[in-house]
């Protein structure tokens, strides 16, 4: 049984199991939520092996070739938030990584402000391709264990990326070994001291599969003191496309490593807790719509196999509904099946009439309705979770 990513200590709380499915097994599986009582982070343990081996892989990851504009702004917002408080961004020679940049959007705004030495870092290989296409930036393919570069960063930036690392202590050595000895690190993360605030946009949307650390200001700071870093800023922020808030941390190296570990943080566990109840309420409205669909046995259609149809999958009655088939537009889902259910490519709604569409997705619904109705012309009935 695993110690807690941060303090190392054993002395743990399950505070939640999550199930979910996964393309091509053949029955759901689950992670649970624990709360470490020394330091009071809170982390998913008990992974499923295909969390630790997939995420990262090309199997998962999509790259949009076009840019939402919700996700635009967050990324202006990042930038915003590193040009303000580390202003030496713009002198002459500073050089940018970007760790899992995927085809090089936010790195796009650094090259657009007139930084020149900047890279990327993502598994997925197409990322390569279309970051030298798009933007004529250099993405290496390969994952943070193993990259090396011929000179320190001066920044390096994780967007995204640290609520999925299993060995945090591991990836944050790796980190240090690329950077120079003055180097900064910015950090985007949910903040999970806000979980639960609001009325979750998606039940459970923290506890997608790939989501396994959950951090609050004082765990981040907690984890950079223990490798030599002092956080120089740090703020949370909230946004309207995915309908959470991220933490925004900026931290400098100072070479003493600190640790902080004995400074509890009861953030986490009581936000977490929030977030439960409120998901629990939000899904349960979910699962009776699905409930009902299952009770009529009309034909159906679910777009969407990504998280939120995976914890569907697992926790409502959606395998008991008259399913056809899942639609998804991610080209490394086509072709694969969720228990059982093949997953199709958003051309196959036109060989199927008369049955409904269940829009999995809150982030995309609006998008997807509206391809559905002018695209399509789709004649029957379009759900959405609410
Ligand atoms: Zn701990």
């Amino acid at each position: 049984m695993p110690n807690c990513p941060v303090c190392r200590s054993d002395d743990k709380e399950g505070l939640h199991r999550q199930l979910f499915v996964f393309p091509e097994l053949a029955a759901p599986t689950h992670y649970d939520v624990a709360h470490c009582r020394s330091c009071g982070f809170v982390f998913a343990e008990n992974l499923p092996a295909q969390i630790q081996h997939e995420y990262y892989s090309e199997a998962v990851h999509h790259l949009h070739t076009a840019l939402p504009d919700g996700l635009a702004a967050i990324h202006a917002r990042f930038f915003e938030f590193i040009a303000a408080h580390l202003p030496s961004i713009h002198d002459e020679g500073v050089s940018v990584l970007d760790v899992g940049s995927a085809m090089g959007h936010f790195l796009a705004r650094f090259k657009a402000a007139g930084i020149r030495q900047i890279t990327g870092l993502d598994p997925n290989p197409q990322a390569r391709t279309l970051a030298r296409q798009h933007y004529g930036i250099d993405v290496r393919t390969g994952t943070i264990d193993h990259f090396t570069h011929e000179r320190p960063f001066g920044l390096i930036t994780l967007c995204g990326v640290l609520e999925h690392i299993d060995d945090l202590h591991r990836g944050l050595t790796r980190i240090g070994a690329l950077l120079d000895t003055g180097g900064h690190v910015f950090i985007a993360v949910p903040d999970a001291g806000s979980f639960g605030l609001q009325t979750p946009a998606e039940p459970f949307l923290e506890f997608a599969a790939e989501h396994i650390r959950f951090f609050t200001r004082n765990t981040l700071e907690n984890l950079f003191a223990q490798h030599g870093f002092e956080m120089l800023a740090c703020q949370s922020q909230r946004n309207t496309f995915y309908g959470n808030s991220y933490l925004l941390a900026l931290f400098g190296r100072t070479g003493a490593a600190t640790a902080r570990s004995s400074a509890y943080d009861p953030a986490g566990r009581a936000s977490i807790l929030r977030y439960i109840d409120s998901s629990t309420a939000a899904l349960a409205r979910t699962a009776s719509l699905i409930a009902e669909l299952a009770a009529g046995q009309q034909p159906l259609v679910v777009w969407g196999a990504g998280s939120l149809s995976a914890r569907l999958c697992a926790t409502t009655a959606l395998m008991k509904t008259n399913l056809l088939a899942f639609i998804d537009r991610n080209p490394q889902l086509q072709g694969k099946r969720l228990l059982g259910v093949p997953i199709q490519p958003p051309s196959h709604l036109s060989s199927i009439t008369g049955c409904s569409v269940l829009i999995a997705s809150t982030t995309y619904a609006d998008e997807i309705e509206n391809f559905l109705l002018s695209e399509m012309r789709w004649p029957g009935r379009i759900l959405k979770i609410i």
